[in-house]
């Protein structure tokens, strides 16, 4: 297992990667994303020797609010041309496994609808991923339509798509994370790891909120063992140092 602790991409950059270094993770979960992390003004070469200094691997992660479900063609289209951008950039950091996050259209359009809009834009982009040496990760966003037959109906589409568990997001809509972890083992390369009541997706530090981690972990591990990120959101960033520790301890005992 290694871990990893995401930017906020509202704080300059070489600072967030010198705390991440600090702090003992072992990777970053790079957010290209505006404003400080814009495409026109992200420099990779100043990113990579950022990350060298301090050991730091790294993963990439585009912006959630990407929208390549969208009904209207010319916003996919918008959201292809500016994801290949940002995935050219995490390429020149060395990056190799980049995240895009579900996107859902509105209600009136059918789920079926919404797999075959998704679909339009990921084909596009895992066809510059096969050409590029790059593995593209989905994250379902909690919404209630991802449950377990439509997502393998969108995997199977997509055979090159890798999977990736957000355990706080999997937590809504009164899933369990473990079913997912489970029944999508094979293409599991990336997680996130936070906490939340079941309702929202608060981003809390691991036990604050109603996820059983001791059922859990346990089923996690039986089934990977990579990269996890801490997504900790809390302001005060001791409450995911102490996700970090409580974590390695607990899964140094399963
Ligand atoms: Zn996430």
């Amino acid at each position: 297992m290694k871990l990893g602790y995401p930017n906020h991409p509202r704080r300059d950059l070489t600072q967030e990667i010198a705390w991440i270094g600090r702090n003992g993770f072992d990777f970053i979960d790079l957010f290209l994303e505006p404003d400080l992390g814009e495409s026109r003004d992200v420099v990779p070469e100043n990113i990579r020797d950022s990350m060298s200094e301090f050991g730091l691997d790294g993963v990439g992660h585009l912006a959630w609010y990407l929208p390549i479900g969208s009904p209207i063609r010319e916003l996919r289209e918008g959201a292809v041309a500016a994801s290949k951008r940002y995935l050219a950039l995490f390429a020149a950091c060395g990056i190799k496994k980049v995240t895009i996050h579900a996107h859902w259209p509105p209600s009136m359009f059918s789920v079926e609808e919404g797999i075959e809009f998704q679909t339009k834009s990921l084909k596009a982009l895992l066809e510059w991923c096969s050409a590029n040496a790059m593995t593209l990760m989905y994250e379902p966003v909690g919404d209630s339509r991802e449950d377990r037959s439509t997502l393998e109906h969108l995997f199977n589409l997509n055979p090159e798509l890798a999977f990736h568990l957000d355990i706080g997001h999997f937590n809504l809509n009164g899933r369990n994370p473990g079913d997912f972890a489970e029944a999508f083992r094979d293409r599991l390369v990336h997680v996130h790891l936070h906490d939340n009541d079941g309702n929202r997706d608060l981003h809390l530090p691991m036990g604050a909120g109603k996820i059983d981690w001791k059922a859990f972990l346990p089923r996690l591990k039986a089934v990977y063992d990579g990269t996890i990120t801490i997504e900790v959101f809390s302001a005060e960033r001791e409450y995911a140092l102490h996700t970090q520790r409580r974590l390695k301890e607990v899964w140094n005992t399963l």
